[in-house]
């Protein structure tokens, strides 16, 4: 079984949404698909949560954007005997959820500091929570999970980090019977061990989540889908000679991504490292170029 991960940009237009539905209807199955937000739409989340504390109501504006953007999404995409329940979805959690939100921020002058942070942390995990109910039903096959039942984390210092015992078991539990599907998941979002509050792994942090997964359930391979060919020796957006590396050792992405290659958030590379689990990073916009492969050795 292999774990395929497909970022922002990979989720982000009908045009992507359909290169990723060919990639993966030419996996064998079972496959597990773990996806971003929409591109720009957790930015978009996190900017509501900052109008709506300054009492800025625009942010319902901004809301009903974002709706069209993942309707017009399901009709460009989504199996017809799907659409109607995806939009229902879409409508529930946007209604039911985010609205109700950005109104207790806009109304509730005197909310404490740390509720405020909770009910942010709530907003965002809407990203992948909506763009993962679009990829699952786009496939025939496709088998929704929520990985807000299963992805652990506990406070470390100022941050958070992921509880492999209690992740290990639920995850377990909820892939216990993994059918011949198209399994998708949610990246980035989990909850509070102890307190069941929604957290997340933090920015870009749905490759770890890919990561976590693919270890925990011995994948025989990680892939990175994203918007450039590969890993390459530079970020080409400011280093236009920069060139794709045919094959890396988890060290040397690590280094790479410690010093800040945002192309894999670096936690990704230790969990698939220790189960020597192949990483390969490929473009969903190019996908029969050869990309990068991450392994042991040379
Ligand atoms: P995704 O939404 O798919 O997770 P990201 O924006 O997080 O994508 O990562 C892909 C981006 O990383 C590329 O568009 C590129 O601009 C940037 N990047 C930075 N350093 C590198 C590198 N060494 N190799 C490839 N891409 C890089
Ligand atoms: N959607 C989250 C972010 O934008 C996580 C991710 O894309 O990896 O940071
Ligand atoms: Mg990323």
């Amino acid at each position: 079984m292999k774990v395929m991960k497909f970022g922002g940009t990979s989720v982000g237009s009908i045009e992507s949404l359909l290169n990723l539905r060919d990639i993966v209807k030419a996996e064998s199955r079972p496959v597990l698909v773990v996806v971003s937000a929409m591109g720009g739409f957790t930015n978009q989340l996190l900017a509501m949560c900052e109008q709506a504390q300054q009492r800025d109501t625009s942010c319902l504006d901004t809301l009903e954007e974002a709706r069209k953007r993942h309707h017009d999404a399901i009709d460009g995409v989504v199996i017809e005997s799907m659409r109607d329940e995806v939009h229902a979805t879409i409508d529930r959690f946007i209604d039911e959820s985010l609205k109700p939100y950005y109104l207790a921020l806009a109304t509730n002058p005197k909310m404490p500091v740390d509720e405020i942070a909770l009910v942010c942390d709530a907003i965002v995990a809407h990203g992948e929570i909506l763009s993962s109910a679009i990829v699952a039903g786009m496939f025939e096959d496709g088998v929704p999970h929520l990985s807000l039942n299963y992805m652990r984390t506990v406070p470390d210092g100022t941050g958070r980090v992921l509880n492999w015992e209690e992740t290990e078991r639920l995850v377990k539990e909820d892939f216990a019977s993994m059918n011949e599907g198209v399994h998708v998941a949610q990246g980035f979002i989990s909850r509070d061990k102890e307190t069941g509050a929604v957290t997340n792994l933090g920015r870009g942090g749905s490759d770890y989540t890919a990561a976590i997964l693919a270890a925990l359930l011995d994948a025989e391979a990680l892939e990175i889908w994203t918007d450039v060919d590969g890993f390459m020796t530079a970020d080409p957006r400011t280093h236009p000679d920069a060139v794709v590396i045919p094959q890396m050792t988890y060290a040397e992405a690590q280094r790479m991504c410690d010093a800040g290659a945002k192309v894999i958030y670096p936690p990704t590379i230790a969990p698939v490292a220790m189960k020597h689990i192949p990483v390969w990073v490929k473009n969903t916009f190019n996908p029969t170029a050869p990309g990068t492969v991450i392994l042991d050795e040379e």
